[in-house]
């Protein structure tokens, strides 16, 4: 058989979900094995962690010391790295520590705090190793992973998804849940990627792919307040799956600072 460009999946501090959207693939996950080889991915059966390979994905944010160690040898091993969901790309809701004395929740869950070790902060893979793609979403979907493995193939990187879901609303001529029903919704701000998925379904939509380009936080705060939010409601709003993603981390900072004015 001839040599297919190598794969592998990482998992670091994370849920497994968006190594799920390689499973969810089904029979395409099957088509995707006879294009790639499958090296190292612990959820699906191979484990060789330690394997050089053409493309590595990346799930979960980097929380401890041995983590560090192992996201530079990651990339040591990989031609390119490309992280997948809100923790890899934005810290996940493991980076909400970051805003909070985490050594006195360690203090509080566990019996023996002292067994436990981790880093002061919890910090996307960007911040510390180079990171040729980032995926966004919690969880990321199969049709993200599939663009990704074939663009990559080519030796190109998949176009860039970062309208706001808003746009995504109006293609698929849904209602707007904010003017219909008052929903706080933070698709003016999000990227798309999901297809408007909880609009679809008559719901805010709390941000989970993270900010589109050139996001309005500003204003859609004062929406926000003007549906009746108080400061530290909006402050939650961005302060949520992706809080370390710059534009959301800041306009949570700024809500909150509202709230002790
Ligand atoms: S429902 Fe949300 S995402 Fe859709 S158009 Fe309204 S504000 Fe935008
Ligand atoms: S609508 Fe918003 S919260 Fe819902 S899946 Fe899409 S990006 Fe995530």
């Amino acid at each position: 058989m001839r040599n297919r460009p190598r794969v592998a999946i990482h998992k670091f501090s994370s849920c497994d979900g968006c190594q799920l959207a390689f499973l969810n693939l089904g029979e395409a996950l099957l088509t995707a094995a006879e294009l790639v080889e499958f090296v190292h991915f612990a959820e699906a059966g191979p484990v060789a962690p330690d394997e050089k390979v053409d493309i590595a994905f990346v799930e979960g944010s980097l929380s401890t010391p041995h983590e560090l160690e192992r996201i530079r040898q990651v990339r040591a091993n990989s031609t390119y790295l490309v992280t997948i969901g809100a923790c890899a790309t934005s810290g996940g809701v493991q980076a909400l520590r970051n805003m909070a004395d985490a050594g006195q929740w360690v203090a509080g869950i566990y019996a023996q705090p002292q067994y436990i070790e981790s880093l002061a902060t919890v910090s996307p893979i960007a911040q510390h190793v180079p990171v040729d793609l980032e995926l966004w979403g919690c969880p990321v979907t199969s049709r993200q992973i599939v663009a990704a493995i074939r663009a990559l193939l080519f030796g190109v990187l998949p176009v860039e998804e970062n309208d706001k879901v808003c746009l995504e609303c109006k293609r698929r001529q849904q209602v707007c849940v904010m003017v219909s029903k008052g929903e706080p919704c933070m698709g003016p701000v999000t990227r798309t990627g999901c297809g408007a998925l909880c609009p679809s379904f008559g719901r805010d939509c709390y941000g989970c792919f993270g900010p589109a380009e050139n996001p309005n936080t500003t204003a859609l705060s004062r929406r926000f307040a003007g549906l009746g939010l108080l400061p530290e409601q909006v402050a939650q709003r961005f302060l949520f799956i992706n809080n370390a993603a710059p534009a959301f981390h800041a306009a949570g900072l700024k809500a909150r600072e509202d709230s002790h004015d």
